[in-house]
């Protein structure tokens, strides 16, 4: 495995790969890797000549109040699993590298932002779109792969490769979970330990919601009202948001029907954590 810090080598060991055929598969993330990552990593591996795996803390995704400085950081760890998983490249950038002035073009995203994370991040998928059309130019993958947690980040992307005509594939990786249900994310090891332990309510009550909805209910404000009780009754997190939209279009819905998201957002003394399930109604 080859590390590779600076943009001009991360292209031109790319474009030597590609003169010979060689498909490339991307995973891009911000470190700190668990099972999650490595489940894309795993998938891209399987489907592709050359696996590249990208490591960067975009401060550009991060609000002024956020957690940009606590984002749990530690690349000897992460480059002996990404060995282990047999990445071909890591590319690992520096701010400066990736941002040497400040940018005189600038990636917004017009729809499906205003809902979920979009509106309590404000700036958060335009500083997401803006990383990843960068990557795209770097990498050039054949395939970039990106799990379900960030379910709206998956729809943002699908639109950039879409509006911008980016010859990419785009690869949803299911979210891959701790025993007792938590989505694994980076971000849980700053939970309290008591909060550890609430926090499996998340993807409970999300499995309540699904019962209820293989029971016949239909009323999105129904199944709303009994996440939050579950969620305001089992932890002593803060709801952000519990929503439910189509999925990918994320446009309300006045009846569930079709393929729906249901996802929600809980703040807790240091970290915010999201889940969802995507189910499709007949
Ligand atoms: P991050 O490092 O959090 O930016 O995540 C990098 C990629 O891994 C994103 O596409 C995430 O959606 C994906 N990812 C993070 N956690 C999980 C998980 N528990 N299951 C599946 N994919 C995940």
């Amino acid at each position: 495995m080859k590390v590779v810090t600076t943009i001009k080598d991360m292209q031109e060991l790319i474009l030597k790969q590609k003169s010979q055929g060689k498909s490339i598969g991307f995973v891009p993330t911000m470190g700190f890797l668990h099972e999650g990552h490595l489940t894309l990593l795993n998938r891209a591996r399987k489907e592709n000549d050359i696996v590249v795996l990208s490591i960067f803390v975009n401060p550009l995704q991060f609000g002024p109040k956020e957690d940009y400085a606590e984002y749990p950081r530690d690349f000897e760890r992460d480059r002996a699993l990404a060995e282990s998983e047999k990445v071909d490249f890591l590319f690992y950038p520096s701010v400066e590298e990736m941002y040497p002035t400040s940018p005189s073009v600038k990636v917004t995203v017009q729809e499906r932002t205003d809902v979920l994370c979009g509106s309590s991040r404000p700036g958060h998928f335009d500083g997401v779109a803006t990383v990843i059309t960068k990557f795209f130019n770097i990498i050039m993958p054949t395939r970039a792969y990106f799990g379900k947690k960030d379910a709206q980040q998956v729809a943002v992307i699908e639109g950039l490769i879409s509006d911008f005509n980016i010859p990419v594939n785009l690869v949803a990786v299911d979210i891959v979970r701790e025993n007792d249900g938590l989505a694994k994310s980076s971000r849980n090891v700053n939970l309290l330990p008591t909060e550890r332990k609430e926090a499996t309510v998340l993807y409970q009550s999300l499995q309540a919601a699904n019962a209820a909805i293989d029971k016949g209910e239909r009323d999105p404000i129904k199944i709303i009202d009994m996440i939050c009780e579950v969620i305001g009754n089992e932890s002593s997190g803060v709801i952000d948001y519990v929503q439910i939209y189509s999925y990918p279009q994320l446009k309300p819905l006045e009846k569930l029907e079709g393929t729906i998201i249901i996802a929600l957002a809980v703040k807790f003394t240091k970290v915010r954590l999201i889940d969802n399930i995507i189910t499709k109604i007949d």
